[in-house]
């Protein structure tokens, strides 16, 4: 499975940009980045778009993603995410006030973007893939996906705190090559990270300790506020996990 990081940020500033992974060229696992990393014909090679929750920084490219890609795709490109997270796009982002409904342009019958609720717990198959939602620790309704296709599978927690369930679903997965998850803020921001849904350094620590996952299993970590990279960095560093690495944004990984 390859998967291109167009952004994994936890937030945007000259080199960071928010999270966006694009697989096998043609799925994308959230939308934080698409448009400022992809050329037009890349772009137009995209046909599914799986949408974790609703916070900016994980949807805001889908809007020019939108207006770059019309007149150039034969079919609708499908946001897919579960209903909550629909619904909120449809009113809130999307309601041709913020932006124009493009589920209705240039036609409502063949349109640039399509609405594909799915409920989390409930694997669908999507261009080969395996796609599982699962329920994640954030203020908004969230959902991480674990990826699968013949060879390996991949987790992505997207935004989350600490989150036995994650684990959970992880322990039991086949061929797990990569969990990607999220750590956002220094370990002297524990109550932030609490309020806000993310995860430290030692709350990461606290959570890897009581799960049941292989040791040998990369852990990935993305959504690091720029402001304070250097001190998580090497508050991770600090732990000793040796499976415990950095994404790094704009690498293509063979998973
Ligand atoms: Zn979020
Ligand atoms: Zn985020």
């Amino acid at each position: 499975m390859k998967v291109k990081i167009l952004g994994c940020s936890g937030s945007e500033a000259i080199g960071h940009n928010p999270p966006g992974f694009l697989v096998n060229d043609v799925v994308m696992l959230d939308a934080g980045t698409i448009t400022a990393a992809l050329s037009i014909q890349a772009q137009s090679r995209i046909t599914d778009i799986f949408i974790s929750h609703t916070h900016l920084d994980h949807i805001k490219s889908l809007l020019f993603l939108a207006d770059n890609v019309i007149g150039r795709i034969q079919q609708p490109v499908n946001i897919r995410a579960i209903p909550k997270v629909i619904d909120a796009i449809k009113k809130h982002l999307m309601n041709d006030l913020i932006w124009p409904d493009f589920t209705k342009i240039p036609t409502a019958k063949n349109p640039v973007l399509a609405y594909k609720p799915f409920p989390a717990g409930v694997p669908i198959t999507v261009a080969g893939l395996k796609v599982l939602a699962i329920p994640m620790n954030h203020p908004v309704p969230a959902v991480g996906f674990m990826v699968s296709d013949a060879r390996s599978t991949i987790i992505y927690s997207a935004d989350t705190g600490p989150n036995e369930g994650l684990w959970k679903v992880a322990s039991k997965s086949k061929n797990l090559k990569a969990i990607i998850v999220d750590t956002s803020f220094p370990n002297s921001l524990d109550m932030i990270a609490g309020l806000s849904g993310h995860f430290t350094p030692a709350q990461l620590h606290a959570d890897l300790t009581k799960a049941k996952v292989k040791s040998t299993v990369p852990i990935y970590i993305y959504h690091i506020k720029p402001v304070h990279k250097k001190k998580v960095i090497s508050e991770l560093r600090a732990l000793g996990r040796k499976n415990v690495k950095v994404l790094q944004e704009g690498k293509t990984y063979n998973f």
